[in-house]
């Protein structure tokens, strides 16, 4: 048995005739730059996520970075985050010449603590932008409360959680606006690169369709100074064909993990991923903690099994964030996690087989 990390081959022959069928409509009418397939897709979107304004773009990145030039970030802004997550997230505030200022995460959940933003918060702060790693999202309402009471914006990196709930509520529709990726291999993803804002204001919505094609709302007549940042049509329709099977695909993904969780529920010495009760996860990622990462990850390779580490180094002992002064045991639970995590294989298609036959090398 030869196990497939995320296993996208499965899932393109599982919706074959659907996606081969989108694809071929697109090149029969070659309308590959922001098609109708473009504005379907982001109709649906928003049915999906109640979100009132979803605009696909051309990656996760570019989400960010349209969400900070919406909200006028400018040089010197400060802007709280998380030094646990994808180069992606600081690094668009960095390239904003905005300062990435980072807040220790939450053991259990690997999100940002909350309880840590206020003693970040100086004259400078513009907004915070919490992760929701691994697919589970961060606590929005403390978070909320904070960014509201020291008038902040709040923009969340959802790259990881498209369709997650919190309270019942897709994160998606919870920020000033919220950001999402479908890089193939994040839980909605397309066959290249793609992502998407949402917002529920209007204004900032029309700002960032502008924003997305070089700043204009009328050809060659240029309002903001914008970016080359479209969703392919291509992309889109790809997007189209696979979102009427996520939700079941988030179902099968989470029991995925609840199997996981069962097989390793006896075992101390491996800390399962903690799902907080007032929210669901769409696993991106299955991350467990253990202090013998190398040498499990060593067994589970010669048994065939792959694994990741996501992620290894903390953001703000990256060399390209030098500048911005951090040092070894600023964070202390982010440098844990960075030395403990090891996520398993995660899809919606793992058999139970799969999954015993992952635990059983994992504990033996
Ligand atoms: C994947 C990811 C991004 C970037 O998305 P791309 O589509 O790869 O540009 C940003 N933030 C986080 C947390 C991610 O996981």
């Amino acid at each position: 048995m030869k196990i497939d990390f995320a296993n996208l081959q499965h899932q393109y022959q599982l919706y074959k005739t659907e996606i081969d069928a989108a694809i071929q409509s697109v090149l029969n009418k070659s309308n590959y730059i922001l098609g109708e397939e473009v504005d379907l897709l982001e109709r649906e979107l928003e049915a999906f996520s109640e979100a009132k304004h979803a605009i696909a773009c051309s990656s996760g990145t570019d989400a960010l970075l349209l969400a900070m030039m919406a909200l006028d970030i400018e040089p010197g802004d400060e802007i709280i985050t998380t030094p646990f997550t994808f180069i992606a997230t600081a690094e668009t505030i960095a390239l904003m010449k905005a300062k990435p200022v980072f807040v220790d995460i939450q053991e259990d959940s690997f999100n940002i603590d909350p309880a840590k933003i206020e003693a970040a918060i100086t004259p400078k702060t513009r907004a915070i932008m919490p992760v929701s790693l691994y697919g589970q999202t961060p606590d929005l309402d403390e978070i909320k409360a904070i960014a509201d009471k020291h008038h902040l914006k709040l923009i969340i990196d959802g790259a990881q959680s498209f369709g997650a709930t919190y309270k019942g509520k897709a994160d998606s529709a919870l920020g000033d606006i919220s950001c999402t990726s479908f890089f193939p291999a994040k839980p909605l993803g397309c066959y290249g690169d793609g992502g998407a804002v949402f917002t529920n204001d209007s204004i900032i919505a029309e700002k960032m369709r502008m924003l997305r094609v070089h700043g204009q709302g009328q050809r060659y007549h240029h309002k903001y100074i914008g970016m080359g940042g479209r969703l392919d049509t291509l992309q889109a329709a790809v997007l189209l064909a696979k979102l009427p099977h996520y939700a079941n695909e988030i179902k099968y993904r989470q029991q995925v993990a609840e199997a996981y969780n069962n097989n390793l529920s006896d075992h101390s010495e491996l800390i399962s991923p903690q799902i907080k009760p007032d929210r669901t996860s769409v696993w991106a990622q299955y991350t467990i903690r253990t202090s013998t990462r190398e040498a499990l990850q060593e067994k589970l390779q010669k048994a065939g099994v792959p694994t990741a580490v996501h992620y290894p180094k903390p953001l703000h002992r990256q060399e390209c964030f030098e500048y911005l002064g951090y040092k070894d045991g600023d964070f202390p639970i982010a440098e844990k996690a960075a030395r403990e995590v090891i996520s398993l294989p995660m899809n919606a298609f793992l058999t139970a087989d799969e999954i015993s036959l992952i635990t059983e090398r994992l504990l033996h």
